[in-house]
């Protein structure tokens, strides 16, 4: 449920409900937004009694969250959440923004060359991973520490800011000395030890689609972030399972709509590991962006077929390009960025 208050509440009214909440056995958490102050009530297992909260001063109205997920729905928050990463500003009526850079960090020189490529090129974000989850334990794993040192470096010398993911919550507080938005990848979507851990930290997260969970799923995931204390997500839809043997994964490019009708958090593509052939990437980036997309990730090489991970999915630097010509075109188009109406739900409050 969402308690909405005056827009000039006072600071005591906003306690009382809170404390109301909290005596009623279950959580409130701010909603911020700049039209209303609302609460949320979360940690009910069932309808919440709405007469002990409407009768509050201040109160103006009790809202059911008719979804699972409370803090990521649009019936929470009506406005688009946009996520700033540096001066990159991702989500509502911001420009699609295009992350690009090796799936791993390679040594400092040819991962510097990619950074000024990429740029150069008009990606606005550098991604790259130090740490590796790999299918197979005989795979390369990562640069780790050193990787994320060069990371470092490629942020000073460029100005870029830096992408990349985490894969285990011990490692949370040394990657935010070095990172600025923090990847969850799809393998560790329900990692929820690491969620809560990436809640605390003051830092955007980026949390990819897990290649078998459904929409609902990853919201709740989302909200694991949201209820521990994290609001800036970025979701990022990469492809799932598919029965198809002509691509990697299935981009389930359906799916981007639907998160802009359902959540208010920012959504962006991964092609790449959607699509899995680079000759395919640039096609898809095109789709993404057209389905809504408020961004895209593009693993990218100055030298792809050399790429030390995921080199049959990497575009060169002239592809980066393309796409970025391709996204200034698409924006355009009416409506890419609309947000679909809310329809308030009117079954029992949960
Ligand atoms: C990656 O981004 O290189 C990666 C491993 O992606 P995913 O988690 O989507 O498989
Ligand atoms: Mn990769």
């Amino acid at each position: 449920m969402l308690v909405i208050l005056h827009p000039n509440c006072t600071v005591a009214e906003v306690a009382a409900v809170e404390d109301t909440i909290r005596n009623m056995g279950y959580t409130p958490i701010p909603v911020p937004g700049p039209s209303r102050t609302a609460i949320c009530v979360t940690g009910n297992k069932g309808p919440v009694d709405a007469a002990p909260l409407t009768r509050l001063a201040g109160v103006v109205e009790t809202i059911s969250v008719t979804k699972p997920y409370k803090l990521v729905s649009r019936e929470t928050q009506r406005e688009d959440t946009v996520v700033a990463v540096g001066d990159v500003r991702v989500g509502g009526d911001a420009a699609p923004v295009l992350i690009a850079g090796p799936c791993s960090v390679e040594t400092e020189s040819r991962t510097l060359a990619i950074a000024e490529g990429v740029a150069a090129a008009g990606a606005h974000l550098f991604r790259a991973g130090a740490f590796k989850p790999r299918t197979s334990p005989y795979d390369f794993q990562g640069l780790g520490l050193e990787g994320l040192r060069t990371l470092s470096h490629v942020r000073e010398q460029t100005g870029l800011r830096i992408v990349s993911e985490v894969i285990d919550a011990r490692d949370v507080a040394v990657m935010a000395e070095h990172v600025d938005l923090l990847q969850v990848g799809a393998r560790n979507m329900q990692n929820f030890t690491l969620l809560r851990a990436l809640a605390e930290v003051d830092r955007p997260i980026l949390l990819k689609r897990g290649p078998s969970a459904t929409l609902q799923e990853w919201l709740m995931a989302a909200e694991y972030l949201l209820a521990y204390g994290n609001n800036q997500v970025i979701l990022c839809e990469r492809g799932i399972r598919t029965f198809s043997d002509h691509a990697r994964n299935t981009l389930d490019l359906n799916v981007v709509p639907a998160v802009r009708e359902l959540s208010h958090l920012p959504v962006i593509v991964d092609p790449s590991h959607g699509i899995g052939h680079r000759t395919r990437v640039r096609a898809m980036s095109r789709a993404a962006i057209a389905a809504g997309a408020n961004g895209l990730i593009v693993e990218a090489h100055t030298d792809p077929t050399t790429a030390y991970t995921d080199a049959q999915q990497t575009v060169d630097v002239a592809t980066i390009a393309g796409i970025v010509s391709d996204m200034a075109v698409l924006a355009s188009l009416e409506q890419v960025s609309t947000v679909r109406p809310v329809v308030r739900g009117t079954a029992a409050s949960a």
